[in-house]
């Protein structure tokens, strides 16, 4: 059974030896949070120190971001109070606002009550009854985040989600810590989320691998990048199957069903690892052509994957180079 954002006390942190690595000292810390395997790589400076600080953090924000551990500052909105903040909450609920009005509400941080419906967070994996649904629906479409002089609230009764922007804000966060403590550079890795920190000590790009969602272990390519985020959001990252069919945990808000256009996975690459994040989720629901326009107003690149074709954006191609497993399962296109 899988939980979304609930195994906040559930850390476990294992230290790999320090080793150099183009003259610098480099230490990978190991963790749990958000719900994924965290993986944070720390070059130069105090390197040991600086990941393990991070991880420290991440338990802090998933702390604040949790949507079912009673007490988090987003489980005290989703019942109803209005939350007194000035730092990380309030900036992500903020941002979580404005991607949803750049992309038009495909990414909606008031999906919760369908979410929830189903199981995603819960673990209790069911297709929601007709009723049900389209009394959550209604409640999606009234509620909003609200901003007022006494805090942070939910107007229209419902329940907010930050699972779609909350680990690429982390690892934003993440970032400015380790710029402040003097490490030359850095690789943040929550689980489809990766964040390159500065320029890898031998003075080479970052290779990052791009996971197949035909879940075979394998990878759909690599991307050779400098500082960037990489986030993916994919169908294949979270599911169930019942009566034969698979649903999956990308809901469009506008019909409450897990988006359905043909698309398996979308990886987005961007300076912010934030906006990355809520794009590669509203990308999800919005389809490859509105997603391809919307990419190329903010200055975003795209993976496009579906069954079986790859869409690569023109400012990534000369970065991504398609595994060797990619023949004869993908065309891959580029534009
Ligand atoms: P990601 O893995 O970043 O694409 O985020 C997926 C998670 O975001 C889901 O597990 C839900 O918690 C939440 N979510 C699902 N659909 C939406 C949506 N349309 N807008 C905002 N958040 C969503
Ligand atoms: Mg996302």
């Amino acid at each position: 059974m899988r939980k979304f954002l609930i195994t906040i006390l559930a850390f476990v942190l294992v230290a790999l030896p320090s080793c150099t690595e183009g003259g610098a000292e480099v230490y990978t810390a190991y963790g749990t949070a958000m719900d994924t395997n965290v993986t944070v790589t720390v070059y130069g400076g105090d390197s040991s120190a600086v990941a393990d600080g991070c991880l420290e953090l991440l338990y802090n924000l998933e702390a604040e971001f949790s949507v079912t551990a009673s007490g988090s500052k987003l489980y005290r909105l989703n019942q109803g109070d209005t939350v007194k903040d000035e730092g990380h909450f309030y900036t992500v609920c903020g941002l979580a606002n404005e991607i949803n009005l750049l992309t038009d509400g495909a990414y909606d941080p008031c999906v919760y009550p369908i979410v929830k419906l189903w199981g995603f967070t819960t673990g209790e994996y069911k297709v929601p009854d007709k009723d049900e649904l389209s009394a959550a629906l209604k409640l999606v479409k009234e509620s909003d985040i609200s901003f007022t002089e006494n805090g942070i609230s939910i107007s229209g009764g419902g329940m907010a989600d930050l699972g779609g922007i909350a680990k690429g804000y982390a690892a934003e966060v993440l970032k400015s810590y380790i710029k402040e403590s003097g490490a030359e550079s850095a690789v943040i890795s929550l689980g489809g989320n990766i964040l390159t920190v500065g320029v890898k000590p031998d003075g080479t790009r970052w290779n990052i691998g791009i996971s197949s969602p035909k879940n075979n272990g394998k990878l759909l390519g690599t991307l050779k990048v400098e500082e960037c985020a990489v986030v993916t959001s994919g169908s294949y990252l979270r599911n169930f199957e019942q009566d034969g069919k698979i649903y999956h945990h990308i809901i469009d808000p506008a019909s409450g069903m897990p988006a359905d256009n043909g698309l398996v996975s979308v990886t987005v690459v961007a300076d912010d690892s934030a906006l990355a994040d809520g794009l590669s989720t509203a990308f999800f629901v919005m389809g490859i052509e509105k997603s391809m326009a919307l990419a190329k107003e903010v200055g975003a690149e795209t993976i496009f994957v579906t069954e079986s074709e790859i869409y690569v954006s023109d400012g990534l191609k000369e970065k991504f180079t398609p595994d060797a497993s990619v023949e004869g399962v993908y065309k891959v296109i580029y534009n």
